[in-house]
């Protein structure tokens, strides 16, 4: 594996289709499962690793948010990926953009309502990302579930010739999903934060044995969140992150909560057929996590 600082290097180095797994670094075995699909999928494999300012909406976010290229160079080396693009931010913004990519409408609710100008950071680094690696394929976790829809939009409506590829949740054991915030947890906070997976997983339950309202479905989850701060609960179709009444197409139950300071998000999402519907949880890992075989121990 090579580690790199410009586009131009990326393009240089990379041959055939090119697989990009975009990613602000702090890996974690989601990140990981994001490089085995493009490792499976594509003749060069590049990782990109930058915390973009673009799209935090809050500082202290930005300033504490969890770094170690050292670490994560050896885990994307050990996965199988090729290039290692790890911009300084002179190389990702040598100016100030004054050209931002907005996508309408998908962007409105849920992350979008409470994360002012975050999709906006979001669309305009991805799109950047991707012209400048010319990427063919680009991997991109179900975990963040109203990004994977404005990034798949934007690149339809931009005509960019690449594929946006969606890949599953990857949890914990016990149903947590992985993020580079769960180190910021204490023990009891990792605890109270099993709420959020948990409750998510019984109103998955109640959409297998038939329930199909999202108000239903949304207590459901607030019932089970009791005692964390909620920003959302919402149920929103699949292709356009609007919040639905009634699950009759393909759509996601989002929940979006603070665990002391740190914000956690996750979702189900569900696939409907003529004859009921599946929900599709993400996967369990065997072992724990390395965030926490690595930062607990
Ligand atoms: P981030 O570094 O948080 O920006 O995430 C980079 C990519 O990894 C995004 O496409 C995320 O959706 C994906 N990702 C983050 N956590 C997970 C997870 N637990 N399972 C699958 N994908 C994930």
């Amino acid at each position: 594996m090579r580690t790199v600082g410009t586009f131009e290097e990326v393009r240089m180095l990379s041959e055939g289709t090119v697989g990009l797994v975009p990613t602000m670094g702090y890996l974690h075995e989601g990140h990981l499962s994001l490089i085995d699909a493009a490792r499976r999928e594509c003749d060069t494999v590049v990782m990109s690793l930058f915390v973009n300012p673009l799209q935090f909406d809050e500082s202290r976010d930005l300033s504490v948010y969890p770094r170690d290229l050292e670490r994560d160079a050896s885990l994307a080396a050990g996965r199988g990926v090729d290039l290692l693009f790890a911009p300084e931010t002179e190389e990702m913004y040598p100016e100030q953009p004054l050209t931002r990519v907005s996508v309408a409408e998908i962007t409105e609710e849920m992350e979008g309502a409470h994360r002012p100008g975050h999709f906006e950071g979001v669309a305009t680094v991805v799109a950047k990302l991707f012209a400048g690696t010319q990427a063919t394929r680009a991997y991109f976790g179900r975990k963040d579930a109203q990004q994977l829809v404005t990034v798949t939009r934007m690149a339809a409506d931009l005509s960019m010739p690449v594929e946006v590829v969606p890949v599953p949740i990857i949890r914990e054991q016990d149903g947590l999903a992985l993020s580079s915030r769960n180190v910021f947890l204490s023990e009891e906070e990792r605890t109270r934060a099993l709420a959020i997976s948990g409750s998510l997983m019984e109103a998955a339950d109640a959409v297998e044995r038939g329930e199909r309202s999202s108000r239903v479905l949304e207590a459901i989850v607030r019932a089970g969140l009791a005692g964390l701060e909620i920003d959302y609960v919402a149920l929103a179709d699949a292709a356009t992150a609007r919040s639905v009444e009634t699950l009759v197409a393909d759509a996601f139950l989002a929940v979006a909560a603070r665990v002391g300071t740190t914000r956690l998000i996750d979702n189900v999402s569900f696939r409907v057929r003529a004859d009921g519907a599946d929900a599709e949880r993400g996967m369990l890992l065997d072992a724990p996590s390395i965030l926490y075989e690595r930062d607990r121990s």
